[in-house]
């Protein structure tokens, strides 16, 4: 499997880190060895002094495809969850600055954590989705995939024109604003709706 993020997807995001809104979707990457489910902890990373949260909807690819188009983009994910793009902030941004790939910020070991999923049924309005991360129990990000400057559907046919989508990929549908900084200690719950579908400690 393969994990693909979309970056910038929210314009109140994309404005606090001083970017462009794009205009086609931004796609970077994360190996099989970024994944972190379940119960597991987060372990804060040695080679950063800039940690940060990135809540987002995350989606599981259902059905094999390529060249999809965006009609038909819906039946290609059939599942949904909160997930954390963890970010090495200090790292990405010497690594933009030199015009360098971001891998080393984004692709490291655990960085990709996703929520428990739930089953995405015709009676979830795709377009209106709320989700959020609380810190230590204060809310610190909300988001609502109307927001999204690419929708769903619309990301998945973008993205299938490169790499071909299989089952149990997972898309990272990109952050909204109120991207911050986590430390050892620290307690991360991401939530759709008022359900919680992830819980995370960094160590
Ligand atoms: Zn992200």
């Amino acid at each position: 499997m393969k994990i693909i993020c979309i970056g910038r997807n929210y314009a109140d995001h994309a404005k606090e880190l001083g970017n462009d809104i794009p205009d086609e979707p931004v796609i970077f990457m994360k190996p099989k060895s970024a994944l972190l489910q379940g119960h597991t902890p987060f372990y804060y990373p040695e080679f950063t002094n800039e940690l940060h949260y990135e809540c987002e909807l995350v989606l599981r690819v259902s059905k094999n495809g390529k060249y999809i188009p965006e009609r038909f983009a819906g039946n290609y994910y059939n599942a949904i969850t909160v997930g954390i793009d963890f970010t090495a902030r200090d790292i990405q941004e010497e690594l933009k600055s030199k015009g360098l790939p971001w891998e080393k910020a984004k692709a490291f070991d655990n960085s990709a954590a996703v929520g428990r999923f739930m089953d995405i049924t015709p009676a979830l309005n795709k377009k209106n989705i709320n989700f959020c991360l609380y810190k230590n129990k204060e809310l610190v990000q909300q988001g609502n995939s109307g927001k999204m400057i690419f929708s769903f559907d619309s990301i998945v046919s973008h993205i299938s024109n490169y790499f071909s989508l299989n089952i149990g990929d997972l898309i990272f549908t990109g952050t909204p604003a109120g991207v911050g900084e986590c430390v050892v200690g620290d307690e991360l719950e991401g939530f759709i709706e008022d359900g919680m579908l992830l819980t995370m400690d960094v160590k």
